[in-house]
């Protein structure tokens, strides 16, 4: 026998050169190179496979008026190692902002600094229960004061409600203290409120939900408010408007000061959607544009992962017009105490909105973020991330086709003129992103502009990474425009799943797992 000499041979395709890619090559086992596939729980698990059988009680009766159960729970069951297997599987098919540039436009999809989770997790804070009695929580509700005290300062507005548990949530806080503004005025015959075109479509569902009705305002081509149209809906049963700003084209409404006075001037409110308050913070004070009511999204511009549901943070400023109507609970100090006040009677609060007091660990990541930062660091910030998106839009400008002139703010937005004659729409183009490793910026929205994509890089994003970004997103306008359309109709090619069907998963969609009759 001799020595093997050559050993193993290192570099590949040595001997066989692979000449083709085969796109459509289906592997034996699901998987695609370590990119594993996982099927559901309830496949894989079955409920005899672990856990512990207690024997039948004896000499007791069921109390539960034959309301107890008869068949199996059907609980899935794995051992150890398969569930650890599964759940980082799953974990792994989550695009992440720990993994890429997310550019997701209207979302501040931003790096969450992990000192935020170090402190949220401190167990003063992670393990207060909200009925605990207040002498033992004194330091939570102090960093809710504190909190209330940043945000009231940022926004150069006199109160907050820290309890609304998301951005939607914040709009029906605020258009509740509107609603009960007007009631307390008897004015109910202001029931119309003026919502942009551009709106976020959590603006009209909010205003619905609290019985007023919709009067939608086009958009001007520069992408704002349509100054005459505006001027054309007021009436005196106008109960407000809900705006956001910078809007959802990504712009400063500049006439901001001027629909204020409008909307004040026929006894209406200003609700502003304050989501995008991350393109604001530190240079503007929506206090001083006339504003009476603004959610902001701690989720978005103070950090906090995000994404799929949860969690959110919602906090909403009044001015002194709707402070009265605010709701409880909220914190105050009383001789060197801290009082959470909860009870509406003899004030014109319109009540509570949550059980509690809201998420007190998206509190602590966003104090944290805004201590850590200081306030000469989230102006930088701001400037950041406008810095950024304007960049992005400068260096998109020749090969894509940005939907209006001039300078954005927190993010880009680009019509679908630069794929004309090519054959491949705006959402070919978010697939063929997939494949190249980018989630998709968001797409068709805002409906104003025609195949929309909206770009949101924020300030955590270094030029390098954009500059990586950027030439994916001007290669892939190349491709298109050269024709390489089948490539874009394929896309994606490299995910786990490839083109599904979006519009039966929303319209019917299949949120449990049912077992399958065994055959
Ligand atoms: C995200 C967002 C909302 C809603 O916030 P949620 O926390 O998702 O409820 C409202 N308006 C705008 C402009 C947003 O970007």
């Amino acid at each position: 026998m001799s020595m093997n000499t050559q050993g193993r041979q290192t570099s590949p395709n040595k001997t066989s050169p692979a000449k083709t890619v085969i796109a459509e090559h289906k592997t034996i086992s699901g998987n695609r190179g370590l990119a594993q596939a996982e099927k559901l729980i309830f496949e894989i698990g079955t409920p005899r496979r672990t856990g512990v059988d207690f024997p039948k009680l004896k000499g007791v009766k069921p109390r539960l008026g034959g309301m107890e159960r008869t068949d199996e729970i059907g609980l899935p069951g794995l051992s150890e190692p398969e569930t650890m297997r599964h759940y980082v599987r799953l974990s792994q098919k989550n695009y992440a902002i720990d993994m890429g540039v997310y550019p997701l436009g209207s979302c501040t999809m931003k790096h969450n600094p992990r000192l935020n989770e170090k402190m949220a997790r401190l167990p003063g804070f992670a393990d207060v229960h909200p009925l605990q009695p207040r002498g033992t929580v004194q330091g939570a509700l102090e960093l809710m004061g504190e909190l209330s005290d940043w945000l009231c300062k940022l926004t150069g507005m006199p109160t907050v409600a820290l309890s609304p548990k998301a951005g939607a949530h914040g709009e029906l806080c605020g258009m509740m203290a509107i609603r009960a503004a007007h009631d307390a005025k008897g004015a109910d015959h202001k029931r119309r409120v003026l919502v942009p075109e551009s709106a976020h479509g959590t603006n009209p569902a909010t205003a619905v939900q609290c019985g007023f009705t919709i009067d939608s305002i086009p958009a001007n081509d520069k992408g704002r408010v349509d100054m005459a149209a505006l001027k054309a809906k007021l009436g005196d049963d106008v109960a407000g408007i809900m705006l956001t700003n910078p809007n959802t084209c990504g712009l400063f409404e500049s006439d901001i000061i001027e629909i204020a006075e409008l909307i004040h001037g026929v006894g209406g409110y200003f609700y502003c959607d304050g989501a995008n308050f991350t393109a604001l913070v530190g240079r503007v004070r929506p206090g001083d544009l006339g504003i009476d009511a603004m959610h902001l999204n701690l989720h978005k511009t103070f950090s906090t992962p995000h994404g799929g549901g949860g969690p959110g943070s919602g906090p909403t400023v009044l001015s002194d017009a709707l402070a009265p109507f605010a709701p409880v609970p909220y914190v105050i100090k009383e001789q060197d105490k801290w009082k959470l006040v909860e009870d509406v009677d003899g004030s014109e609060s319109f009540g509570r909105m949550t059980a509690f007091h809201g998420q007190m660990g998206m509190f602590v990541r966003a104090l944290s973020y805004m201590l850590s930062h200081g306030a000469d660091g989230l102006k930088q910030a701001t400037e950041d991330a406008v810095l950024n998106a304007n960049y992005v839009q400068a260096s998109l400008s020749h090969d894509m086709s940005p939907a209006f002139g001039g300078i954005c703010m927190h993010e880009a937005l680009f019509n679908d003129d630069f794929l004309k004659g090519t054959g491949v729409e705006t959402l070919d183009f978010a697939k063929a992103m997939i494949d190249e490793g980018y989630h998709p910026m968001t797409m068709y929205f805002p409906l104003v502009v025609k195949g929309a994509m909206l770009i949101e890089p924020t300030e955590s994003e270094s030029k390098a990474e954009l500059d990586r970004f950027i030439d994916v997103m001007c290669g892939l306008a190349r491709r298109a425009q050269a024709g390489e359309t089948d490539c874009f109709k394929a896309a994606p090619i490299y995910a786990p799943l490839r083109r599904l069907d979006e519009t039966r998963a929303a319209r019917k969609p299949v949120l449990r797992w049912r077992k399958q009759p065994s055959a």
